[in-house]
């Protein structure tokens, strides 16, 4: 606290001094030891209060002390740059001041203007949280992207029927609603097979579900091999397959489903001894169609296979 006895002037003056706070304020003697000094002062040392007044002024900057003494004879003041040494700095950076020392009566004052090197300190600060700030910008974004991905593959999976692989009864559905909905405007070809496997509950029966399930895996693998990009074919019950094929007439759907009967009939499944067969419904769609009426078609042409003896196609006009 910079008391009255320094200064001979009124109360509120010493008060203000003391509370400037960004520059700093030194009374010493002629020894160089301070005397008194202000808040400004106090807050740019790490020294606590009581050993400040221990200390020299030559422990406390980077100068030649006989400086903050010398004045010549017609003037009491001097102007120069000083540094605080930064064993003693709050932070320890370099914090250089104006400094302004008066030569008083009996004592030396020593005003210390900032130079600003808070302020760099400042956007040092600023620019390095912005560094830190765009780093995590980008892991963010990263790890967005990941989020992305891992949704759309949870978005995928949930279109997939798990044993076979092939796309489930909802996904064909939708897919479904769209081809329809571009047959009607573009009355372009749409054509669906079912198919069924005949006497599967047999395969079940003498070789084991376990069995069965490998079936039911190898054949989705068949069907995925046959069907186009555009095309879509799915598990839509237990042992019951659709298949829908765009820009396809009834007669073209007829010799895809030939080719996967024939292909069957060659394939050796791991798991049982025998070969298998389906049956096949093939409808087309006609332009007074919805999904239910092709559908409908589909079903009761397959049922018509099976009435005929299975292992067969059957076409509904
Ligand atoms: P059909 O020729 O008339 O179609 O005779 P089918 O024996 O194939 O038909 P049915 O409806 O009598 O039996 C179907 C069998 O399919 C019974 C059922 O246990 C079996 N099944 C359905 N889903 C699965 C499955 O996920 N795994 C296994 N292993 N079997 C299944
Ligand atoms: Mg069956
Ligand atoms: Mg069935």
């Amino acid at each position: 606290m910079i008391e009255k006895i320094y200064l001979d002037c009124p109360h509120p003056f010493d008060t203000y001094l003391d509370r400037l706070t960004n520059n700093i304020i030194i009374f010493y003697d002629n020894q160089l030891k301070i005397l008194e000094f202000n808040q400004g002062f106090k807050k740019a040392v790490n020294i606590p209060e009581k050993e400040i007044y221990n200390k020299s002024l030559d422990n406390i900057f980077t100068i030649d002390s006989m400086e903050l003494i010398s004045f010549s004879a017609d003037q009491n003041y001097n102007k120069t740059n000083l540094e605080l040494d930064q064993s003693i700095t709050i932070k320890k950076v370099e914090r250089e001041y104006i400094c302004h020392t008066f030569k008083l009566e009996n004592f030396y004052c020593l005003i210390g203007e900032d130079t600003g090197s808070e302020d760099e300190e400042v956007l040092n600060k600023i620019s390095k949280l912005n560094n830190e700030l765009s780093s995590i910008t980008r892991e963010l974004s990263k790890k967005n992207m990941k989020l992305e991905k891992a949704n759309q593959r949870i978005k995928e999976l949930s279109r997939r029927d798990p044993l076979t692989g092939l796309y489930n009864r909802r996904a064909f559905m939708e897919y479904f609603e769209k081809q329809l909905a571009q047959f009607r405007r573009h009355s372009h070809l749409l054509s669906l097979i079912i198919t069924d496997i005949d006497d599967f509950k047999e395969i079940n029966d003498s070789y084991g579900h376990s069995a069965g399930d490998d079936v039911l895996e190898e054949l989705g693998q068949l069907l995925a091999q046959e069907t186009r990009q555009e095309d879509m074919a799915a598990r839509v019950g237990g042992e019951e397959f659709a298949i829908l094929l765009v820009k396809t007439d009834k007669e073209n759907a007829s010799k895809y489903a030939e080719r996967v009967r024939q292909k069957l009939k060659n394939l050796k499944f791991k798991s049982i001894p025998e070969s298998i067969t389906l049956s096949f419904g093939i409808a087309e769609a006609r332009t007074e169609d919805d999904l239910d009426g092709i559908y409908k078609r589909s079903d009761k042409a397959l049922y018509k296979a099976k009435e005929a003896g299975k292992d067969r196609i059957e076409i509904i006009d």
